[in-house]
């Protein structure tokens, strides 16, 4: 079967979904080809944080786009549960950042000072035990960032697609996107798996698939890698770990069901999904040494996502420089999450008007035809 859209977006992740569901609200008809369901990749496996301040580890580019980001937070996440009548567990209570060797206690002094200096707030706590009572006798000092926030992805992967097919926009599952198809320099569609679309913009949501898919000769394709990332999944913590509690070796997230998250790794890996043993050990060791009291809780699961990394650490966000129509939206490495807001409104700012005042002239996707010309 033939369709016909005003705009394809390749991939049904939290980038595409997002996307989808602003372009729609502007008035354009889209179609998300998914390959295989909706938020099953990397967007289901992240850990929900909405945290530029604590993931941070030097200012520039990418922590203002984070911060004006999470500006949009809130506002966003209301307009998608009045669209889908679904929560996703927004929470503002900030994050707590731990540390365990007099090494972290410096790394993370100096974290506050820079962040301090630009404008954001930090808080040296006194007693961090009054924020989370079950801190082990190894935590020597502890920060809190109260602008860093969190959400339930699963859930908010399931909002994004409710709210995008309410706003108009067509999805298609188990449809994957062999090749985008140009005439004379100009994006004119794609083949899926189910026929062809035709669409004069094609916007590259494929997350850390986005540089394989098929392009034209001579287009080049974003710089993107996979880099592999493992959570262990604990269950009946909420009142040993009541927030988000960080430290320079790993993480543990609550969530409003009573899972508590712990992650994650940073791997080479290639495309493949596993679970290993020493990773699981590793990051439970590191969540137990900030709060030992989590040995004792139920292991539910766990589960490796493959987040789409570039070579700056930084997404890929814009018009490709060498092919009319086709518009990347990838690469957002370990901030997917908290950088979806914007990019969907810089992406449809770009395709319906051609251009955005956001900030995101560092993500643009030209940057890297430059490096390899010098
Ligand atoms: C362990 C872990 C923890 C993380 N924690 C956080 C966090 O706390 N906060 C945060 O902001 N970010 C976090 N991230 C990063 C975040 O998950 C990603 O940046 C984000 O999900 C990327 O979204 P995406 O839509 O680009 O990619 P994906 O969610 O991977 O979606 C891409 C989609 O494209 C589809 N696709 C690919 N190729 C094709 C094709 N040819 N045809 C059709 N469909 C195709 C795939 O099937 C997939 O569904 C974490 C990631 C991991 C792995």
């Amino acid at each position: 079967m033939r369709r016909t859209a005003d705009v394809v977006v390749v991939g049904g992740g939290v980038i595409g979904c997002a996307v989808a569901r602003e372009l729609a609200r502007r008035g354009a008809r889209t179609i998300v080809v998914e390959r295989g369901e909706v938020g099953a990749e990397a967007t289901r496996a992240a850990a929900g944080m909405v945290a530029p301040q604590a993931e941070s580890s030097g200012p520039g580019p990418l922590l203002r786009l984070g911060i004006a980001s999470r500006e949009r937070y809130a506002a966003w996440t209301e307009a998608l549960a009045a669209e889908s009548g679904v929560d996703v567990e927004y929470r503002t209570d900030g994050i707590v950042y731990a540390a365990l060797t007099a090494a972290d206690v410096r790394v993370l002094a100096a974290r506050a000072r820079w962040q301090r200096a630009a404008g954001l707030r930090v808080e040296r706590l006194a007693h961090p035990r009054r924020h989370v009572p079950a801190l082990g006798p190894q935590v020597r000092m502890a920060l809190h960032f109260p602008d860093d926030h969190r959400v339930n992805n699963e859930r908010l992967a399931t909002a994004l697609v409710v709210a995008a097919r309410r706003a108009g926009v067509a999805v298609l599952e188990r449809t994957p996107v062999a090749a985008v198809r140009a005439r004379r320099g100009k994006v004119t569609g794609v083949d899926t798996g189910a026929g062809p679309v035709d669409a004069p913009v094609v916007v590259n949501a494929a997350g850390a698939w986005a540089g394989r898919l098929g392009l034209p000769p001579g287009v080049a394709p974003p710089p993107v890698f996979p880099v592999r990332g493992q959570i262990i999944v604990l269950r009946g913590g909420l009142e040993v770990v009541p927030r988000p509690l960080y430290s320079l070796r790993g993480y543990v997230v609550p969530r409003v069901d009573g899972r508590v998250l712990a992650g994650s790794t940073l791997e080479d890996a290639g495309y493949e999904k596993r679970v290993t043993a020493g990773a699981a050990a590793d990051i439970l060791a590191a969540a137990c040494a900030m709060v030992p009291r989590l040995a004792g809780l139920t292991l539910d699961t766990a589960y490796a996502g493959l987040r789409p990394a570039t070579p700056d650490h930084r997404p890929i966000i814009g018009a490709a420089p060498d092919l009319d129509g086709l518009v990347h939206a990838t690469g957002h490495y370990r901030s997917g999450i908290l950088l979806a807001p914007i990019t969907a409104e810089a992406i449809a700012d770009v395709v319906m008007d051609g251009r955005t005042a956001l900030p995101v002239a560092a993500m643009r996707p030209g940057r890297f035809a430059r490096r390899r010309r010098r």
